[in-house]
């Protein structure tokens, strides 16, 4: 119910951040003839948020793209893939819980046919990311559903950019960029605007840290306000303070940040301070394997290796890390291996042979080809050539180490990690033991077993499992070494929301006016991933949620 003290003619809905989540909550709010005003702290060339630096990875469920790659998938696989990934056991997961059956409905439903429609396309090689290997009924994905978008993030963010340009020209939609929100208006519980600082006015280039030098205050009242704030990933002391160290040891000391700098959550922690529900916070999602950024963009930029199975990962004395983890397979497992171990980095091993094929680089700027559409440079993934990111990391990448023989790749990796933890016969014991499971067809080495398994996939064939084969092999080489950091992404839990995208307090009851939609809202319900993701799912939750916050946030008024 709009509160009549304090609604503004002028505007029905306020919008705070403008990433992929706001921009679809302000489309559909504006589709149905409401006006909005479209809120953000950074300035307009940072439009879409992270979406826009995103891979554009979109999970769907029995897509015709796998279809016509003879993968057989379901809505019951997919669900049952889902509840094993996510381990709900929380009496906080009831709204989480709630939401991913819906988000699997929707990914299983009308998600694609919905997008399609509004132009978005894919690349017709679906990816198998999280390939779980603990068995049937463990973490991961049973099948490849990690569809990428035809230019990558900026395709996912052009259809609803689209949308609210022509809303802004008709005059329903309306940006206040620099405007940063520090707090909600709220009269007799009624949550109607918000206020805060307008920012001194920036041209840094997208993605770059902006000024917070604060030239003015606001204070704007509307019927309802829907929150879009994005997670926290971008503020390290807050993944430190948010860390569950029971569960998965201390935090790392160091960690690479996979996302710009605005994701700072602390409109999400202000929100909860104004008597919402913040839920599952120690759930998160962090990667095992980043790289320090040669070409930085934000602070301490780190980039994702989307890696296929087949390096060899090792700690930093040069043992191979233990069943299960192997890369791409269960990114929380290796995280709290690594991290119980207080290992300060780890490696992977491998070779040209295997790079070429094995290393995605997660982001929009990362694949020039997926991202600028460009059908004859995507053709050349097929072609066996090492991509230009992966041979630019390999050249000038602080992470990378890249020699002829492994006695030389070992006192690389001693210099580049400024220690000797390294003794030559560790790591050739390891690699040698590795490489003489390939003398037959099948061996004792579970992590060639699940790579040839990969194999029997004809897309995974082609494009994103190498042949098992000697790492050693010279014709196979050089040899490489590229150390590993722990990059923060994605922030699992969030604002308490119920299946309209409503805020809830603690103890469930509904905060009239105000409502939460993408990361800041754990992507519906408070963490509709539980503790890991199946990938592919955080832009589809913000799509998702975010046009259910729009719709019920337009049609309350
Ligand atoms: C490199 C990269 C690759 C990724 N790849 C994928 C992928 O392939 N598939 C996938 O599903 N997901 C991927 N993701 C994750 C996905 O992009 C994000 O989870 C999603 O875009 C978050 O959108 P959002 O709208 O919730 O938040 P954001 O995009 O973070 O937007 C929030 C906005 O709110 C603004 N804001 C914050 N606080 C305030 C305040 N106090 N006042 C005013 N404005 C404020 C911020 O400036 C920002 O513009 C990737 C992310 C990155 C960075």
């Amino acid at each position: 119910m709009p509160n009549p003290a304090t609604h503004s003619p002028a505007t029905d809905v306020i919008v705070v951040g403008a990433g992929l989540a706001g921009l679809v909550a302000a489309a559909e709010i504006a589709d149905a003839g409401k006006r909005v005003l479209l809120l953000d702290q950074e300035g307009e060339q940072n439009l879409g948020g992270q979406a826009y630096w995103s891979f554009g990875g979109l999970f769907f469920v029995d897509s015709p793209e796998q279809r016509r790659l003879g993968i057989r998938d379901s809505h019951e696989l997919a669900w049952s893939d889902w509840q094993n990934n996510a381990g709900f056991d929380r009496p906080d997961d009831h709204w989480p819980r709630r939401w991913a059956e819906a988000y699997v409905d929707f990914a299983a439903g009308e998600k694609r046919a919905w997008l399609h429609g509004l132009g978005v396309r894919w690349f017709p090689a679906v990816g198998w990311a999280e390939r779980g290997g603990q068995g049937a009924g463990g973490p991961g994905n049973s099948v490849p559903r990690f569809h990428i978008t035809w230019g990558t993030g900026p395709g996912v963010v052009e259809p609803f950019e689209r949308r609210v340009r022509e809303h802004v020209a008709a005059g329903r939609i309306a940006f206040r960029f620099r405007h940063r929100v520090r707090g909600l208006n709220i009269t007799n519980g009624v949550v109607h605007g918000v206020h805060g600082h307008v920012l001194e006015p920036s041209d840094t280039p997208r993605g770059e840290a902006s000024s917070r030098v604060v030239v003015g205050d606001f204070d704007l009242n509307a019927g309802a306000v829907v929150v879009t704030s994005g997670g926290i990933g971008g503020n390290l002391d807050l993944v430190r303070r948010n860390w569950p160290t029971e569960r998965m040891g201390p935090p790392p000391a160091f960690m690479v940040a996979g996302v710009p700098k605005y994701v700072d959550g602390e409109l999400q922690g202000l929100v909860q301070a104004a008597g919402a529900s913040l839920i599952n916070p120690d759930r998160m999602w962090h990667y095992t394997e980043g790289l320090r950024n040669w070409n930085p963009i934000w602070p301490n930029h780190g980039i994702r290796v989307l890696p296929g199975p087949s390096s060899l990962w090792l700690d930093p004395t040069g043992r191979r890390l233990p069943f299960p983890n192997y890369p791409g397979f269960d990114t929380l497992a290796t995280l709290t291996h690594i991290t119980r171990h207080e290992y300060p980095y780890t490696w992977f091993l491998l070779n040209r042979q295997i790079i070429k094929k094995e290393f995605g680089l997660s982001g929009s700027e990362q694949n020039p080809d997926l991202t600028g559409r460009d059908p004859r440079l995507t053709l050349r993934r097929a072609t066996g050539k090492v991509p230009g990111p992966v041979q630019a990391f390999m050249d000038y990448g602080a992470d990378f180490v890249v020699r002829d023989n492994l006695r030389d790749l070992v006192a690389g990796m001693n210099e580049r990690a400024g220690n000797d933890l390294l003794d030559l016969a560790t790591v050739e014991r390891e690699v040698r033991e590795r490489d003489m499971q390939l003398a037959n067809v099948a061996g004792k080495d579970t992590q060639l077993a699940l790579a040839r398994n990969a194999r029997a996939l004809l897309s995974e064939r082609l494009i994103r499992v190498a042949k098992p084969a000697p790492i050693l092999d010279p014709a196979n080489g050089p040899l490489i070494a590229v150390k590993l950091n722990i990059l923060t992404r994605k922030t699992l839990g969030g604002l308490e929301t119920d299946l309209q995208g409503r805020v809830l307090r603690p103890g469930g009851e509904v905060m009239p006016g105000l409502y939460a939609a993408g990361e800041v809202a754990g992507f519906g319900g408070g963490g509709m991933h539980g503790y890991r993701a199946l990938e592919g799912t955080f832009l589809g939750g913000c799509l998702f949620s975010g046009r259910i916050a729009g719709r019920a946030s337009a049609a309350a008024l």
